[in-house]
Order: structure tokens, then sequence, then C-alpha cells
């Protein structure tokens, strides 16, 4: 009888690739891609001969999903990141990590992205000392991201904090776990944002 793949698993499957959307789970024996590295159904293993469109669409797809966005918040971010100097695919790359939501799961507050923009929208956290609830807004170097003083208290973020201490945190990170704090020491270089996204691919696409 045919295993449930969860949605997002399948995703995983289909890029062979972790993309990280289920918390804890993701590193544990129980990711679906460890189980069987291949996209589920009969015919899994015989993949088709797609475009370069297709090819280019994907993997906007790809990146949209892993950092939770909708098709007009993503082309806003795209049309910010060309207007912007410098390489566009890398600017939209930085502006993605920048995204509040994304700095708490980088911070290990929450174990997925999802998890994260919805602790945000719920007022958990502040920025510079002052209460933040929207997941995009753009982080800054130097922002101080901290827990709200009855948060603190919360065991679910502790836990997430824990398991993420446990796995180590990036290096433009500085993370105090005691006073469920953390510091945007820099912003990350290119090289240090690991996951494979080939953001040339997404230019190509929107510069059609
Ligand atoms: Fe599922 Fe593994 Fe992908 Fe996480 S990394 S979403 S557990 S397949």
């Amino acid at each position: 009888m045919a295993r449930y793949v969860d949605s997002a698993c399948r995703l995983c499957r289909r890029e062979n690739l972790k993309m990280m959307l289920k918390g804890d789970r993701c590193f544990s024996d129980k990711c679906a891609l460890e189980r069987r590295p291949y996209p589920p159904g009969m015919h899994g293993q015989s993949r088709k001969k797609i475009t370069d469109y297709g090819i280019q669409l994907r993997e906007k797809q790809k990146v949209k999903r892993m950092y939770g966005m909708l098709e007009r918040q993503f082309r806003v971010f795209y049309a910010r990141a060309a207007a912007m100097k410098g390489n566009t695919g890398e600017n939209l790359l930085l502006m993605l990590e920048r995204r509040m939501d994304n700095m708490v799961y980088r911070m290990g507050f929450a174990a997925t992205r999802s998890e994260a923009r919805q602790l945000v929208r719920h007022g958990h956290f502040r920025v510079n000392g002052r209460k933040t609830t929207i997941p995009s807004l753009l982080i800054k170097a130097g922002d101080v991201v901290t827990l709200r003083e009855r948060s603190k208290k919360n065991a679910k973020l502790a836990a997430n904090l824990e398991s993420a201490e446990r796995r180590g945190f990036p290096g433009w990170l500085e993370v105090n776990r005691e006073a469920m704090q953390a510091t945007v020491k820099a912003y990350p270089a290119r090289d240090e944002i690991t996951i494979p996204i080939q953001e040339q691919l997404i230019v190509e696409l929107y510069s059609k």
C-alpha cells in the first residue's frame, strides 16, 4: 500500500532537495527524502525532460515555497531587488533572508518559516525594543530581535531555540539563548546562504 507523503515532503522529493519545511522532522530519519530520495509514484524515478522555461519557473516556485511567499509579494520583492544596485538575483536572496519571519527562523525561535510567520503575526517579538507583527519587514544589520517578556516562558519557543543551538547558528547572527535575544551582526554574504538556489534562473524568468 502506498504510504502517505505530506505535500511539503512531496515538493522536496520533486526537487530532490531538503527544503526544511517540517521543522524537527527534517532533521530526523522520518524525513521523506531520507527514506526514499526520489519523487513518489510509479514513474517517480523517470523524470520528464523539461524546457528552459519550465526549469526557470520551477526554481521560482521552489524559492517562493521555501520562503512562504505569494506570487504578488514575490514580484514586489523582485522589483525592489531589480531597482537596487548590483546583482539582481543576489539582491533578491538577501532581501528574502532579511525578512522578519526568515530571521526568526534562522535565529532558532521557530522550527519552520511558517511557524515563524505565525509567531511574528501574534506579536511575540520586539525589534530594537519595539513590537513588530509584520513578517515581511526587512531586518537591518545591527538590529536586535528579542522575545517579549511573557513569551520567554513559552516552552515550545524555548525547545525550538535549544534544538537550533544544537544544530548551530549562522555566523552572521549572534544568539543569546538565556536572554532569548538575537543580533544581526552583518548581512549574510551570498556563499553563506547555503540553500541550493539558482537565483539567476529567476532573473531569466522575470526578464523575458
Ligand atoms: Fe519533508 Fe524531509 Fe523536506 Fe522536511 S526536508 S519537508 S521532512 S522531505
